[in-house]
């Protein structure tokens, strides 16, 4: 079947997912999907539109307006835990050294040595830079005189969140915008 495409392009049309209880789906990366995934899903009947783009897709049989953002019907329970990775560790320690603050050259760092036995967990790797992995070395905090901005902890999902907020993509439709920042804290 041929799809005609009004303008502006479908492809520049994602839709914002939000779960059942109206808030994204995932923070960082932000949950959007292509418009033919949330046109399936539409489809499917597993999500509600809240919001359309002017953009239209046509076939022979039928014309819609793209869906900027859909509601899932059914809730998914976030992960009660985050997994220990890379990038959440990353995300914890909002992609920053947590020795001098940069934000290149990103990698992690053992605040316990492993050479000392120190493990590979929550509470002992943070993000530091490359010049300040090598500058502490294998020694100890007090020894390299070098102690991390916010000592190291098992954030919770909530925690994650909030810190992916801080790094919006690069496209935001207007109408995602009621649906983002809404239950944000405010800062004191
Ligand atoms: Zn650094």
């Amino acid at each position: 079947m041929t799809v005609h495409v009004a303008v502006p392009k479908a492809e520049s049309c994602p839709a914002l997912v939000l779960n059942a209880d109206y808030r994204p789906l995932s923070y960082y990366p932000l949950s959007v999907w292509c418009w033919q995934d949330a046109i399936k899903a539409v489809f499917l009947e597993r999500v509600v539109i809240l919001s359309e783009y002017d953009t239209t897709v046509r076939s022979p049989s039928f014309e819609m307006r793209l869906p900027s953002v859909v509601c899932l019907k059914t809730y998914i329970q976030p992960a009660r835990n985050p997994a220990f990775t890379r990038f959440n560790v990353f995300l914890r320690d909002r992609f920053t050294c947590q020795y001098c603050g940069q934000r290149e050259e990103l990698t992690f760092d053992h605040l316990i040595p492993r050479s000392r036995g120190g493990l590979t967990t929550w509470e002992n790797v943070v993000a530091a830079c490359s010049p300040c992995n090598l500058r502490k070395s294998d020694r100890l905090p007090r020894d390299a005189g070098m102690w991390p901005h916010q000592m190291p902890y098992a954030p919770s999902v909530h925690d994650l969140h909030r810190n992916g907020r801080l790094f919006p993509p690069n496209f935001l439709h207007e109408s995602w915008m009621d649906y983002l920042y809404w239950d944000t804290e405010l800062e004191p």
